[in-house]
C-alpha cells in the first residue's frame, strides 16, 4: 500500500481515498479520489519513471483513433514508477462501434516497420527498430527474441525449434510478394484491453504499440476470445482483411503463445504445440 508520504508526493492536492483496483497483472493499481475527482493510478515498484514512457507513447499515438485515458501525469516517487490517469467509468457498448475504431488504428500508417523506441523494461523485451521488411521485424525482433528467452527459461525443445523454423520460411515465402502496410497496433488486444464509456464510446487501455501488420492485433482477439462477429464485420466493413486472413491466425497466436509459455510455464505448451502444428504445415 502506499504511504501518506508517498501520495504527497502526487502533483494533486486534497486527496481524500485511494483504493486498489484489482484486475491488472503487472502493476499496482488504484483509485485516487481527491474533493474535486477520481483518478487512476499505476505504480510500479522500483523502477524508474522511464518505465512508463512507453505506456505513454503508446495512449499519446492511439489518441486520434479512438478514446483512450488522458494522461495527467507520470514520474518516480520514492524510487517507483508512477502513472497518474484520468479514471473512466465503464459501461456496455456495441462491438460494432469497437471494431470501427480499432479499424481506424489500423489506418494510422508509418512508413517502416517498428517504433521510435525499444521498450526493455517490462517482462519481455520487446526491440522496435524501424524496419522495411516486416517478415524480418516479426521473426528477428518479435518470434527469435522469445525463442531465446525460452530457451533460457529450459521451456524450449526440438519440436518447438523445428516448427517455428518451418513457420520462418512460410513467413518468408509469403511476404517475399504480399507487401503490408505498417499499421499502428494496440499490441496487447486481448478483451480486457479494450472497454465502453457509459456512454458507449469504445475505449483502449494497456497498450503496447508498435507499427506491424495489423493480422497481429487481429489474432490476438481470437486467441482468448471476447469479439463478437459483430465486431469483425464492422472492422472489416471499415478496412477489408487481405486474401486468406484466417490462414495467418496462427503464426501470430505463436507469438502471444510464446509470450504466455515465457511468463506463466508450461500450462500455455500444448496450446503453444498445437498453434505451432497449424502455424507450421
Ligand atoms: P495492468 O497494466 O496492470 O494490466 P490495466 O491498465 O490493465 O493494468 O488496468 C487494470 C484494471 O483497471 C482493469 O480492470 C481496467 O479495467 C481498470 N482500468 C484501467 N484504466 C482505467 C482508468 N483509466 N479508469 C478506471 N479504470 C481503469
Amino acid at each position: 500500500m502506499l504511504t501518506r508520504t508517498w501520495l504527497a508526493q502526487l502533483p494533486l492536492t486534497k486527496i481524500k481515498r485511494v483504493q486498489p483496483v484489482s484486475g491488472g497483472d503487472i502493476n499496482q493499481a488504484y483509485c485516487v479520489q481527491t474533493e474535486r475527482q477520481r483518478y487512476f493510478l499505476k505504480v510500479q515498484k522500483r523502477q524508474t519513471g522511464a518505465f512508463f514512457a512507453h505506456e505513454q507513447a503508446g495512449l499519446e499515438l492511439l489518441a486520434p483513433a479512438i478514446r483512450v485515458p488522458q494522461i495527467i501525469a507520470s514520474g518516480t516517487i520514492a524510487g517507483d514508477a508512477y502513472l497518474l490517469l484520468e479514471w473512466l467509468d465503464f459501461g456496455s457498448g456495441d462491438e460494432a462501434a469497437l471494431g470501427r475504431a480499432i479499424a481506424h488504428v489500423h489506418q494510422q500508417h508509418a512508413n517502416q516497420f517498428g517504433l521510435a523506441h525499444d521498450f526493455t523494461a517490462g517482462k519481455l523485451p520487446k526491440y522496435n527498430a524501424w524496419c522495411n521488411d516486416w517478415a524480418d521485424f516479426y521473426i528477428n525482433q518479435r518470434l527469435a527474441v522469445l525463442a531465446d528467452l525460452a530457451r533460457r527459461q529450459q521451456r524450449w525443445n526440438d519440436f518447438r525449434e523445428q516448427h517455428l523454423q518451418q513457420l520462418y520460411q512460410r513467413i518468408r515465402t509469403y511476404f517475399a510478394t504480399v507487401k503490408p502496410v505498417p499499421s499502428l497496433l494496440h499490441g496487447d488486444l486481448w478483451s480486457g484491453n479494450s472497454n465502453f464509456l457509459t456512454d458507449g464510446t469504445p475505449v483502449l487501455l494497456d497498450p503496447d504499440v508498435f507499427y506491424g501488420d495489423r493480422e497481429m492485433d487481429l489474432a490476438m482477439t481470437q486467441l482468448f476470445g471476447g469479439f463478437s462477429a459483430a465486431f469483425y464485420q464492422a472492422y472489416t466493413e471499415v478496412y477489408p482483411l487481405r486474401a486468406n486472413y484466417q490462414q495467418r491466425i496462427p503464426w501470430y497466436q505463436t507469438y502471444y503463445l510464446m509470450a504466455h509459455l515465457n511468463l506463466f510455464g508450461e500450462t500455455y505448451g500444448p496450446a503453444l504445440d498445437q498453434t505451432l502444428l497449424q502455424a507450421a504445415i
